[in-house]
């Protein structure tokens, strides 16, 4: 069944609320503030990456999001700031300390105020306010929570380790048997998480990991039944191309925890979640297959290498909700 998206469709006077990993929602939240007013956006960020190095409080996805928006982000690594320097790391490795997460010189000032303003008693929100608010952005960055949840990955030969330990320390390359949100219950959603989400004229799902940036976000309790009970759309980007991951493990992690590796292994985790998906073009063969599950299929080109591609993608996945 072929949709047709009307491409004119008027967005500016449409709120839309994005659940949020770390590079693929930043870059796709650049390409929805140049069709939606940032007043309108809230974007909703994982937390669960979140670690505690040299007692500084690191949040990588809100982060990246920050130094994405804010056209401060090195365009190589995806994360982190252009033109970095590293000589605090290299004076923590002299010392024998912990080396393998890399901060740079620039990023640790972030860590710094966000560890300082912490231990003074404000919450991660307030914290995320004031850092987009210095950066200049307009959007409303919300952490899902104001609570500590931490991603903690069951592997094959190590037992339970960090995401952070899985994910930078062993470069993701071990097989997992489960992945849980240590905290997730008895956490609660940060002021304004449940309000985006009802009201929202559209959630959006970013093409992220689904396993470890969405599902965790998920996992607080009201944000899952908020979006399920939602009577407007919710449209999920597939962050499965061709079978593949662009960056990253989700495609072994989707397998490992028993869901095929492609746009169909997509559909089906967010099945009940979200009416619409959008696949890429390379993709365009299984459309009939998505919708077989339950999800209505869009197909248009999602790799977004550049600000373009990211804002007709942005459009046409606001536009596929709202047609
Ligand atoms: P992390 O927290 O930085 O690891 O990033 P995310 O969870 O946001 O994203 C990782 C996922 O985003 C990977 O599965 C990528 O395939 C996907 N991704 C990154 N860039 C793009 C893109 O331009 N298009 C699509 N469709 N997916 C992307
Ligand atoms: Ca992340």
């Amino acid at each position: 069944m072929k949709r047709s998206i009307p491409s004119d469709l008027d967005l500016s006077n449409r709120s839309v609320s994005v659940l949020c990993g770390g590079v693929g929602a930043a870059r796709f939240l650049s390409g929805l503030l140049d069709v939606v007013p940032a007043e309108n956006i809230t974007a909703i960020v994982n937390v669960a990456d979140d670690v505690v190095l040299h007692g500084l409080h690191i949040s990588p996805d809100i982060d990246t999001i920050v130094y994405t928006l804010a056209d401060a982000v090195s365009s190589t690594r995806g994360w982190g700031l252009e033109g970095e320097t590293w000589q605090a790391m290299a004076m923590v490795s002299r010392y024998g300390g912990a080396d393998w997460f890399n901060l740079g010189d620039s990023d640790l000032g972030t860590h710094l105020y966000r560890t300082g303003r912490l231990q003074e008693g404000a919450s991660l929100a307030q914290v995320t306010a004031e850092i987009a608010d210095a950066w200049n952005l307009r959007l409303s960055l919300l952490p899902v929570t104001n609570d500590r949840i931490e991603t903690r990955v069951t592997t094959v030969d190590e037992g339970e380790i960090g995401f952070q330990e899985y994910f930078v320390g062993r470069q993701h390359d071990v097989a997992l048997t489960a992945v849980r949100f240590v905290g997730a219950d008895e956490a609660v959603p940060a002021p304004g998480v449940q309000k985006a989400l009802a009201d929202a004229d559209v959630v959006v799902i970013a093409p992220s990991n689904p396993v470890v940036s969405i599902d965790p976000v998920l996992a607080v309790p009201g944000v899952r039944a908020a979006l399920a009970n939602r009577t407007s759309a919710t449209v999920a980007v597939s962050p499965i191309i061709g079978g593949r991951a662009l960056k990253g493990p989700a495609d072994r992690m989707l397998q490992e925890l028993g869901f095929e590796s492609s746009v169909l292994g997509v559909a089906r985790w967010y099945l009940g979640l979200a009416d619409y998906l959008v696949i890429d073009d390379a993709d365009g063969h299984m459309a009939d297959e998505v919708d077989e599950v339950g999800l209505a299929p869009t197909v248009t080109n999602t790799i977004m290498s550049d600000p373009d591609v990211a804002a007709a993608l942005a459009r046409i996945t606001i536009s596929a909700a709202l047609a």
